[in-house]
């Protein structure tokens, strides 16, 4: 550990989370920074008898004040160290990125021990961003080591995501190695092709935390009439659609993605039927008061809580959207239902299900559960990573 390397120093009894390994160091824990680091500078993290946790990336703007680089504060931060740890976590990838599919998360930010480094891969194509101070200080090292992977030829990156606001952070977006983005690039994955666009798209451009869901739908899609309520570019749409779905329905209030689904339902040669416009809550209680029924819904609403103080309008959203799907199921209807609110945990959003199959009057068994899948990992110290789940309902 070098000598000129600032210090935090915790508040006394303010270090068990260290001890458990997780990676945050909140403001309130903190009791003096030595001399003024800049935002993203690496800081020796140490108890307040001195005693050092490790080393992490100061962030004075947030309130997570440092996130852990190494819990050994004998290593040094430097670019092989960076460098090597983005390319662990694309290693980590490899059995995924096998055969007929072609995109994935490489790295997932304090889950694959890279704070505040998302990037995503779809092809020859990497899309990143850079939501922390550490990271947006290690911007240019690590777009290096993500142009370094094998037959990577652009690394394109999407800042834009509000996050940065809480750091002091303005967005940031466009090329940053190599060629500028495909146009026409397309995901490939277990036999399908999804259109992604790298520039004007949601996240990175494409839903990859979907992917097992993906395959939950196409397990069960066959003769069903499907109804994909805020189904974005259409990938369940066009999942249900190539197994012989009764027939589909897909709403969303985006008219662009709604454009892209009816592009991902040629680039696969199938019909994805109706693309509806409009705002789901809106839609749902028209097809409700026409007494429409599905045999099929999957309901997979954007972010609805962002905080903890949210939870409770957010809860009666939820709700409100569950309710009117469960009455839509026909006799023996299955409705697959997630939250991604990171604040909202699984048994809460169980709870405010139940609520809503009770508002309904229907009897409405889970047959299965739906978690974000193995490019989104949830390190054992780190529950925080966890944000994607769903629920598989089976209503009499
Ligand atoms: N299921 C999709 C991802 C959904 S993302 C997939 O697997 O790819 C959430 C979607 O909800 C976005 O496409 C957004 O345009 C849409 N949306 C947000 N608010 C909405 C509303 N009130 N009504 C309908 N759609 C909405």
């Amino acid at each position: 550990m070098s000598p000129s390397i600032p210090s935090l120093w915790l508040r006394p009894n303010r270090e068990r989370s260290l001890k458990r390994l997780h990676p945050w160091v909140f403001s309130g824990a903190v009791a003096k920074v030595d001399g003024s680091p800049v935002p993203g500078q690496t800081v020796v993290v140490r108890a307040n008898d001195g005693t050092p946790f490790g080393l992490g990336a100061y962030s004075p703007e947030s309130q997570i004040r440092a996130r852990m680089w190494t819990f050994d504060a004998e290593r040094v931060v430097d670019d092989a160290f960076v460098a090597a740890a983005i390319t662990s976590a694309a290693g980590r990838r490899a059995a995924l990125l096998a055969g007929d599919t072609d995109s994935a998360r490489l790295v997932f930010s304090e889950a694959d021990g890279v704070p505040g480094l998302v990037a995503d891969r779809y092809g020859d194509t990497i899309v990143c961003q850079f939501t922390t101070a550490g990271a947006d200080a290690w911007r240019e090292v690590m777009a290096d080591a993500l142009f370094e992977l094998p037959g990577v030829a652009c690394v394109y990156e999407r800042s834009d995501a509000d996050v940065r606001d809480r750091e002091g952070l303005l967005p940031r977006v466009g090329l940053l190695r190599g060629a500028e983005p495909n146009p026409d690039l397309v995901a490939h994955e277990a036999g399908f092709r999804f259109a992604v666009d790298v520039t004007g798209g949601h996240k990175t451009g494409f839903y990859l935390d979907q992917r097992d869901a993906r395959r939950a739908v196409e397990a069960v899609a066959t003769d069903r009439r499907v109804l994909n309520v805020f189904s974005y570019t259409g990938a369940f749409s066009v999942i249900a659609a190539a197994r012989g779905a009764a027939s589909v329905t897909s709403i969303d209030s985006s008219g662009p993605a709604l454009e892209v689904a009816a592009r991902n339902a040629a680039l696969n040669g199938v019909d994805i039927g109706e693309l509806t416009e409009g705002d789901a809550f809106t839609v749902l209680r028209g097809l409700r008061d026409r007494a429409k029924q599905y045999d099929l819904i999957c309901l997979d609403p954007p972010k609805l809580a962002n905080t903890e103080g949210q939870l409770e309008k957010a809860s009666r959203a939820y709700k409100d959207l569950n309710l009117l799907a469960v009455k839509l199921l026909a006799p023996g209807g299955m409705l697959m239902t997630w939250s991604c609110s990171g604040a909202m945990g699984m048994d809460l959003f169980q709870k405010v299900v139940a609520g809503a199959a009770l508002d309904a009057k229907r009897t409405v068994r889970i047959v299965d559960r739906l978690h974000q899948p193995s490019d989104h990992p949830v390190p054992l110290a780190f529950p925080e990573a966890e944000y994607l789940k769903g629920l598989v309902l089976v209503a009499d």
